[in-house]
């Protein structure tokens, strides 16, 4: 066991109330290790919070334990674990300042971290999602059951992109098939989470594709959804649209711009030798090596001309 988990299964012990957050708009990782790490938590006894300022998006409400996700704490927990996220900022703005324990984890696989804000970090960066994490958490704590596999096991599904990505290893497999062992049905997994969307969901897709321009030299792609498009929609509506743009033949990096008051979330996705981590760093953001966002206050034409110039010097240097 590394000194990490031991750290953090020291904390578990001595604590009855907890509260369990992840990265505002969350994704498949951030939900699945949300759910994943307060039904552990459940099942030992404790008191859980499964906090998260935005909701839990469509397609992963089927999840076991997503009926208790919330945005309010009535109580102050003792402990809160962060999962799938390094940085105090990422759990949102309006997170409350009694959300907060007397004592901080973080269990998160991102390259991009504050180092100074937790008490206790369980890191891998070669972790293909934060699920794996819980699933090393739980197996050391002898707490396993369907629901909490279902959840691991979403996490493991969604940041590998099916396990097609480049962070799919033997150890992601060899994990999924003990939560298949444990009860999990891929199928079920996949008709829920790919399979279920609205249509809108698809109309918008075409919209977004509609938008689709390459550089000249066709290793930069760049998607643009402005907020007429997404006006009074949930944001998980356009999520994943980014990587039909890094699908393309010769595309090392996708960009998509969304446009939010008052500034642009921007998207990354990256394959080859391009970290876009580090691109979304220069801006404000963060992430992976091959996945990464940041939020940028300037005109789109200013925003394209930065990143622009910014992507064809790293492309130049990789
Ligand atoms: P997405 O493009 O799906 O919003 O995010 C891709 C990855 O980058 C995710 O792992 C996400 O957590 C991370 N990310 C996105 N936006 C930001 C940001 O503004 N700051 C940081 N630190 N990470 C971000
Ligand atoms: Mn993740």
């Amino acid at each position: 066991m590394s000194t990490e988990i031991a750290q953090l299964l020291d904390v578990i012990d001595q604590n009855q109330n907890f509260l369990v957050v992840s990265h505002i708009h969350p994704d498949g990782d951030a939900v699945g290790s949300t759910l994943s790490m307060g039904l552990v938590l459940q099942a030992l006894g404790k008191d859980v919070t499964f906090f998260n300022v935005h909701p839990v998006p469509y397609n992963f409400q089927f999840l076991p334990g997503a009926t208790e996700w919330t945005n309010s704490v009535a109580n102050k927990p003792e402990v809160t674990i962060v999962l799938d996220c390094g940085e105090p900022g990422r759990v949102g703005e309006s997170f409350p300042a009694e959300g907060w324990g007397d004592t901080i984890c973080v269990v998160d696989h991102h390259k991009t971290w504050d180092s100074e804000f937790a008490d206790v970090y369980v890191r891998d960066v070669d972790a293909a999602a934060t699920g794996e994490l819980v699933f090393k958490i739980a197996r050391e704590l002898g707490v396993m059951n369907a629901d909490i596999a279902q959840n691991i096991y979403c996490c493991l599904l969604t940041d590998t992109g099916s396990f097609r990505y480049s962070n799919t290893s033997r150890a992601t497999f060899t994990i999924a098939g003990e939560l298949v062992d444990e009860g999990v049905d891929p199928w079920w997994m996949t008709s829920n989470i790919y399979e279920s969307n609205p249509k809108e969901r698809i109309e918008m897709l075409s919209k977004v594709l509609s938008t689709l321009e390459l550089s000249p030299c066709g290793r930069l792609a760049f998607l643009r959804i402005d907020q007429d498009m997404v006006e009074g929609k949930d944001l998980e509506i356009v999520d994943g649209f980014i990587n039909y743009a890094r699908s393309i033949r010769g595309v090392e990096v996708a960009t998509q711009l969304l446009e939010q008051p008052g500034a642009w979330k921007i998207s990354f996705r990256s394959r080859g030798n391009v970290d876009v981590s580090e691109l979304a760093q220069r801006f404000g953001g963060g992430g992976h090596r091959n996945a990464a966002g940041c939020t940028i206050q300037a005109s789109s034409q200013s925003v394209v001309s930065q990143l622009s110039d910014a992507l064809v010097e790293m492309l130049d240097k990789s």
